[in-house]
């Protein structure tokens, strides 16, 4: 493992860095099922995604802020 993908933490946003919630990275981290996830009912642009650095793609969910600021945007 390199230290830049080291530097990728599935728990965050890559791009604003803040807690992604992602209930799929939840379930993995904690060993519990849990709800569907917030992310399976927005909906992610192409454009949103090509922000994502290539490290990250993934790797880390996009947050729910991110992806309604994408959205709106539309
Ligand atoms: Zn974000």
């Amino acid at each position: 493992m390199d230290a830049f993908s080291a530097a990728i933490d599935p728990a965050l946003c890559p791009l604003c860095g803040q807690p992604n919630r992602c209930a799929m990275q939840a379930e993995q981290a904690i060993g519990q099922a849990q709800p569907p996830c917030w992310c399976t009912g927005v909906e992610f642009t192409p454009e949103l995604l090509a922000q994502v650095p290539p490290a990250a793609r993934r790797q880390a969910c996009i947050c729910r802020t991110c992806a309604e600021k994408a959205s709106a945007q539309n």
